[in-house]
C-alpha cells in the first residue's frame, strides 16, 4: 500500500476536552480545531474512550476527520509517561479493565491530595467535583480548577507551580501500568502506540535510549516529537532514534482549551505519518467529514 493519507492537510494529533482535563466538549475542541485551520484531529483525553462519539458527530458536519484516540496513563520507576493510542478498539475488555482501574485509581488519589491540602487551605472535594464533568477522569488539573475558584492560585498554571507541585507536599502518585503493558494493551486492542511528549524536562524527562528500544520491539509505533514541552536536545535524540528504527513522529499542541496555552495547531503532523497511523490501525476507523 502506497503511504498516502487520502485527506490532505494540517493534523493535530492530541487535543482534550471535558471527558479528561479539557475544559471544553468533545464538540467544542472539534469546532476549535477547525476555527485553527485543522483538518485532521485526534481526540486523547487521558484514560477514557467517552468523548468519541460526540467528537465523531461534530467533526463530520465541520469537514474534519476525526482520528479517536486517548492518552493512555503509565509510569516507568517514578516517572510518569504517556502513551498516546490510536484507531483501537474502545471495546477492548483488556483495555477497558485497565482503563476503568486507572480512573478509579485517579479518582481516589485526588481526594487522598484534597484531604492533604485540606489541613492547610479551605478546599473540599465537593470544589472539586464542581469543577469535573460527569464520569470525566479526574486529574490534577480539576483541584488545580478548584484552587482557582476558591481564590488560592490565579489560574491552572499557578496551582501547579505552587499547592500541587509534588515539591509543595501535598501531592500523591496514582496506579498505572508500566509502558510495556501500556503499549501491548493499545497494540493488542488493534491500536497504534506513541510516546507523548516522551523529552520534557524535570522528574518526568526521557526514559532511558535502552527501554524505548525494548519499547519499540514491544510494538511502540513512534514518538510525539513536536511538542512544546519536548526540550530540543531530546528532540534531536528522537529523531535520532526514530530514524534507526523507522518509527512514526507526530507532532501535536497538547490542547486543553483554557486549561493551558497550547492553541490547536500549534505543531502538526505531516501527511504521510497520518497515513502510517490510519495504514497500521486495525481496532476502529477514521470519522471523514
Ligand atoms: P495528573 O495526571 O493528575 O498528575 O495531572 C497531570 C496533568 O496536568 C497533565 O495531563 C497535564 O495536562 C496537566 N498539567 C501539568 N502541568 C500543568 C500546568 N503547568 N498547567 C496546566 N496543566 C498542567
Ligand atoms: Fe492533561
Ligand atoms: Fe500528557
Ligand atoms: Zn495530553
Amino acid at each position: 500500500m502506497d503511504v498516502t493519507w487520502r485527506v490532505a492537510g494540517p493534523s493535530d494529533l492530541h487535543l482534550h476536552s471535558v471527558r479528561s482535563d479539557g475544559t471544553e466538549t468533545p464538540a467544542e475542541v472539534m469546532a476549535a480545531a477547525q476555527r485553527h485551520g485543522l483538518r485532521t484531529v485526534a481526540l486523547t483525553d487521558h484514560d477514557t474512550t467517552a468523548g468519541w462519539d460526540e467528537a465523531g458527530r461534530a467533526a463530520v458536519p465541520l469537514g474534519l476527520t476525526l482520528l479517536p484516540g486517548m492518552e493512555l496513563s503509565a509510569r516507568h520507576d517514578w516517572r510518569s509517561v504517556h502513551i498516546l493510542g490510536y484507531l483501537f478498539d474502545p471495546a477492548d475488555t483488556a483495555l477497558v479493565a485497565e482503563t476503568d482501574r486507572i480512573r478509579e485509581a485517579r479518582r481516589s488519589r485526588a481526594a487522598r491530595i484534597v484531604a492533604n491540602i485540606a489541613h492547610d487551605h479551605d478546599l473540599t472535594w465537593d470544589d472539586v467535583l464542581a469543577q469535573t464533568t460527569d464520569g470525566a477522569t479526574v486529574g490534577r488539573p480539576h483541584i488545580a480548577d478548584a484552587l482557582v475558584a476558591r481564590g488560592f492560585a490565579p489560574d491552572r498554571s499557578a496551582a501547579f507551580a505552587g499547592i500541587l507541585h509534588p515539591r509543595a507536599g501535598y501531592y500523591v502518585p496514582h496506579y498505572a501500568p508500566d509502558p510495556f503493558t501500556a503499549v501491548r494493551l493499545i497494540t493488542d486492542a488493534g491500536g497504534v502506540a506513541i510516546v507523548a511528549h516522551p523529552a520534557t524536562a524535570g522528574r518526568d524527562r526521557m526514559m532511558p535510549v535502552a527501554v524505548l528500544e525494548e519499547l519499540i520491539g514491544a510494538g511502540l509505533a513512534g514518538f510525539e516529537i513536536d511538542h512544546r514541552e519536548n526540550t530540543e536536545a531530546g528532540k534531536a535524540a528522537l529523531r535520532e532514534i526514530a530514524a534507526r528504527h523507522g518509527l512514526i513522529v507526530t507532532g501535536s499542541s497538547d490542547y486543553h482549551g483554557a486549561g493551558k496555552p497550547n492553541r490547536p495547531g500549534e505543531n502538526t503532523t505531516s501527511d504521510e505519518m497520518v497515513a502510517r497511523i490510519v495504514e497500521r490501525a486495525t481496532g476502529s476507523a477514521p470519522v471523514h467529514g
